[in-house]
C-alpha cells in the first residue's frame, strides 16, 4: 500500500499512464511490453499485467461487472477491491477492508491481535459487513476510506474530532496505540543471484525477458545464473564473440515480502559487436544510450543506470 507521502511522488506516473490509456478498449488493445513500461514508477508490476488481463476480459464481455464476485473473478481484484468498486461505482452494498478500514474497525470493535490472523480477519469481515448501511453505499464506503486515511491515522490518531468517538472501544479503554497489533516479525532470508551484464563495443548490452510467472515477471533483466554456471551461462550467452573477463561490480540489495535478493552483477565486455546474433522474442540487444522502453525490474534500472555512467 502506498504511504500518504509516495502518493504526490506516483501521481505523474499514473497521469502518464491515464493519458496513454484513456478507456477500457485502449488499454485491451495494448502491448504488454508498452504497459509494463508505462507502468514504470508505479512499483508492483503485477498490477500491470492484472490490468492488462482484466481490460482484456471487461472489454471481450462488452459491460463492466458489478457484483462483488463477477468482480473479483477479474486478476487482481480481490475482496475489498471488489466491495469498493461494487459499493462506489455502483451504489451496491457491498463491504470493505482496505488497510485504513481494517484499522477503523479493529480500534472501534477493540481487536486484540494482529488484524491478519484467519479468526481476526473473518472477525472484520463480519464487523465490516455488519456496519455496512443498505442505502448511500459509495458516500459510506468513501467514508469510512477518509476516516482511516485522515483522523485514525496509525500513530496519534484524532479521536476528538471522530464521529465514532462515543462508541469506539479503544478510545474509551486507551488502546489506540496498541490497536490494532502490529504483525509478529520473523527473519527473511537473503537469496543470491549473478546478473551477467553483457555489453558490446557499441554500447548495446543484452536483456532478457523474464517468465510471466514469478519475480518481476513479464519485465526485462540482465541474464541471470547461480556461481557455478557463470561460465557456462557466458559461453552461450557471448557464443564466439571474444570477451574480457567478467569485471565484479558492486553488489544491489533488493527487498521482497518473503526474502532479500542479493545481485552480484558481472560485467563482460564484447571484443566484437554480436552482429546478426539471433535475437527472439525474449531476448534482445539494447542500445545503452537511447530510452529502453520496455518494463524493467528496478535493480536493473538501477544496473543500467551505472553503465551509463561508467566511463
Ligand atoms: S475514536 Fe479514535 S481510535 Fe476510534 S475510530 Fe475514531 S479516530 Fe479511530
Amino acid at each position: 500500500m502506498l504511504q500518504q507521502t509516495q502518493v504526490g511522488v506516483v501521481i505523474p506516473y499514473f497521469e502518464r499512464f491515464m493519458a496513454r490509456f484513456p478507456t477500457v478498449a485502449e488499454l485491451a488493445a495494448a502491448d504488454e511490453d508498452e504497459v509494463l513500461h508505462l507502468w514504470t514508477g508505479l512499483g508492483y508490476y503485477s498490477r500491470a499485467r492484472n490490468l492488462l488481463t482484466a481490460a482484456r476480459a471487461v472489454d471481450a464481455a462488452g459491460r463492466f461487472p458489478e457484483s462483488v464476485d463477477e468482480l473479483m473473478e477479474l486478476p487482481g481484484v480481490g475482496r475489498s477491491t471488489a466491495g469498493a468498486i461494487s459499493s462506489i461505482a455502483f451504489g451496491h452494498p457491498a463491504p470493505i477492508l482496505d488497510g485504513n478500514v481494517k484499522r477503523v474497525l479493529a480500534r472501534y470493535t477493540g481487536l486484540e491481535g494482529w488484524p491478519g490472523t484467519s479468526a481476526n480477519q473473518h472477525a472484520l469481515w463480519e464487523s465490516a459487513a455488519a456496519n455496512t448501511p443498505p442505502t448511500r453505499c459509495a458516500d459510506y464506503t468513501q467514508a469510512m476510506m477518509d476516516l482511516g486515511a485522515t483522523l485514525c491515522t496509525r500513530t496519534r490518531p484524532a479521536c476528538a474530532m471522530c464521529p465514532l468517538h462515543d462508541d469506539c472501544a479503544a478510545r474509551r479503554t486507551g488502546s489506540t496505540e496498541r490497536i490494532p497489533a502490529p504483525k509478529p516479525k520473523r527473519e527473511r532470508p537473503t537469496r543470491e543471484t549473478h546478473m551477467l551484464m553483457l555489453e558490446t563495443p557499441d554500447r548495446a548490452v543484452l536483456l532478457q525477458k523474464r517468465p510471466r510467472r514469478g519475480i518481476w515477471g513479464g519485465l526485462w533483466s540482465f541474464p541471470e545464473c547461480g556461481l557455478e554456471t557463470i561460465e557456462a551461462t557466458l559461453d552461450l550467452l557471448a557464443g564466439n564473440h571474444h570477451r574480457v573477463d567478467p569485471v565484479e561490480l558492486e553488489p544491489v540489495r533488493h527487498g521482497f515480502t518473503h526474502y532479500r535478493l542479493l545481485i552480484r552483477p558481472l560485467h563482460v565486455k564484447l571484443l566484437t559487436n554480436p552482429g546478426t546474433v539471433s535475437e527472439s522474442a525474449t531476448m534482445g540487444w539494447f542500445p545503452l544510450d537511447a530510452p529502453i522502453e520496455v518494463g524493467l525490474a528496478r535493480p536493473v534500472t538501477r544496473l543500467l543506470d551505472r553503465l551509463r555512467t561508467a566511463t
